[in-house]
C-alpha cells in the first residue's frame, strides 16, 4: 500500500502510517510531510467522499435495525401520541415492540400481524399503567380485526411473560362517561336532560361496583354493563322526567354506540336492584317493578355495604340449605339469592356426562365383529347410486 504512494515534496516512497491524535495519518518519513489527514474519523469518510454522514449512522443508535423495525418503531410511537398517552408509556411500549419483534418467533410474520404486534405493546403498555383503553379502540385506530389481535395478544403476553392486570373498571368508567354528550354542557339536548359530567359519573362508577359485586360484570365486556349503568344513574337523577326515554334514546341523544348487549345488561342490574330493595325496610313495602326501581338507586347506592352484606348472608343460607337438601340449585329461592346469570338461569343445558352408565371399563383390546366393520362400506348398490349421482353432477 505504502509502496504505491510517493511523497509529492521529496519523490520518497517511505511512506509511513503515524498515529497523530488518535487519527491514522500517512506521512513520509523522510521529510515528513503529510499526504493525508483524518482518514478514519467517521464510518464514511466525509474528506474523501463529501457525503453527509447521518446522525443515526455515526452514533450506531439503529445499527442491525431492520426496516420493518425502524417502521414499526415510528409506528409505536405515532399510536402513543395519536391516544395522548403520558410521555413514559412510549419508552415502555417501545422496549416491549424491540422485544417481540426480536423475537424469531415474530421476526418473519406478515405485515398486517406486525401492525397488530404494534397495538399489542400499546395496549399492555396501557393496562400496566390503569389507562382506560379498550382493545377495541386500539384495534379500530389500527384496522386490525378483532380476533386476530385478540390471539396475537395473548400469544405476546405469554412469550414476554408480561404481567397484564385487568382492566381498571373505574377509570373505564370515567372514561366511557366523558364520550356522552348528555354530560357536558351541550346546547343541542333538551335541558331537562343535560346532567354534569362529574355527579353523574361518580354515581355510574358506584352502580358498575355494584354491579361487579353482584356477579353481573365478570366475565362480561365491560362496556355494555357500563352503558347501563350510565342510563341508569343518569335517570335516576330526575326520574319522573327521564322515565321515558329508553335506553336506545339515551345513547342516542348522547351520541355513544349502544353495544347489543347493554339491554340484557340493564335488565339484570334493574333485577338485582328489585333484589336488594327487599332488604330496605321503608323499599320492602312498596310493589317494585323494572320501571319504578329507578327512583331509589340513590338510597341503594347509599347504604350498599349494608345492602351487600346482608344478601350474602341469605345467599350462603340459601346455598347450605340447598346442599343439605338435594345438592342442586334449583331449589333456591331465586328472589334473594346472588348468582352469576348463567348459573341462576342456564341457556346451556347442564353439563351431559361421557358415559352416563358410569364407568364401562373400556380396555381397547376388545373384540371387533365383521358385522361392526361391514356397516361402514358401501354396498355395490350404494357405489353404483354414488357414480350416478357423481357423473349427474359433473355433467351440469
Ligand atoms: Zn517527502
Amino acid at each position: 500500500m505504502s509502496g504505491a504512494k510517493r511523497c509529492p515534496d521529496c519523490g520518497s516512497s517511505e511512506i509511513v502510517e503515524d498515529a497523530h491524535y488518535s487519527q491514522d495519518q500517512l506521512v513520509c518519513a523522510d521529510c515528513g510531510c503529510i499526504l493525508s489527514e483524518g482518514l478514519i474519523t467517521t464510518t464514511v469518510s466525509e474528506e474523501t467522499s463529501l457525503q453527509a454522514v447521518r446522525y443515526s449512522d455515526s452514533t450506531g443508535e439503529n445499527d442491525s435495525v431492520t426496516y420493518c423495525m425502524k417502521r414499526g418503531i415510528i409506528r409505536v410511537r405515532d399510536l402513543c401520541r395519536v391516544l395522548r398517552l403520558p410521555d413514559g408509556f412510549v419508552d415502555t411500549a417501545l422496549s416491549y415492540y424491540k422485544q417481540a419483534v426480536g423475537l424469531p418467533l415474530y421476526r418473519l410474520v406478515s405485515i398486517e400481524k406486525k401492525e397488530i404486534i404494534v397495538g399489542c405493546c400499546v395496549y399492555i403498555t396501557c393496562r400496566q399503567q390503569q389507562w382506560p383503553i379498550t382493545m377495541g379502540t386500539i384495534c379500530s385506530l389500527i384496522y386490525a380485526k378483532k380476533e386476530l389481535f385478540a390471539s396475537l395478544f395473548m400469544d405476546i403476553v405469554q412469550v414476554l411473560k408480561v404481567d397484564v392486570p385487568s382492566i381498571s373498571l373505574q377509570n373505564l368508567v370515567k372514561s366511557h362517561c366523558r364520550s356522552f354528550k348528555l354530560f357536558k354542557d351541550s346546547s343541542e339536548v333538551p335541558p331537562q336532560y343535560a346532567e354534569k359530567l362529574d355527579t353523574v359519573s361518580e354515581r355510574t362508577v358506584q352502580t358498575v361496583e355494584l354491579a361487579y359485586e353482584t356477579w353481573l360484570v365478570t366475565g362480561r365486556h365491560p362496556i355494555p354493563m357500563i352503558t347501563a349503568a350510565a342510563y341508569i344513574s343518569w335517570q335516576s337523577f330526575q326520574p319522573s322526567r327521564r322515565l321515558s326515554c329508553s335506553l336506545s334514546r339515551f345513547c342516542k341523544l348522547s351520541d355513544v354506540d349502544m353495544p347489543p348487549p347493554s339491554t340484557i345488561r340493564l335488565k339484570e342490574l334493574q333485577e338485582t336492584l328489585i333484589k336488594l330493595a327487599y332488604h330496605l325496610p321503608w323499599l320492602k313495602i312498596l310493589s317494585l317493578n323494572r320501571k319504578n326501581i329507578v327512583q331509589h338507586l340513590g338510597d341503594l347506592l347509599k347504604h350498599r355495604a349494608l345492602l351487600l352484606r346482608r344478601a350474602l348472608a341469605v345467599t350462603e343460607a340459601e346455598l347450605s340449605k340447598g346442599t343439605e337438601a338435594s345438592s342442586s340449585t334449583d331449589q333456591l329461592n331465586s328472589t334473594l339469592v346472588f348468582l352469576p346469570p348463567c348459573v341462576s338461569n342456564p341457556k346451556k343445558r347442564s353439563r351431559s356426562v361421557a358415559f352416563p352408565c358410569g364407568d364401562l371399563d373400556i380396555t381397547g383390546d376388545e373384540e371387533i365383529s365383521d358385522s361392526e366393520i361391514e356397516q361402514y362400506l358401501r354396498t355395490p348398490a350404494e357405489m353404483k347410486d354414488y357414480q350416478q349421482v357423481q357423473s349427474c353432477i359433473s355433467s351440469v
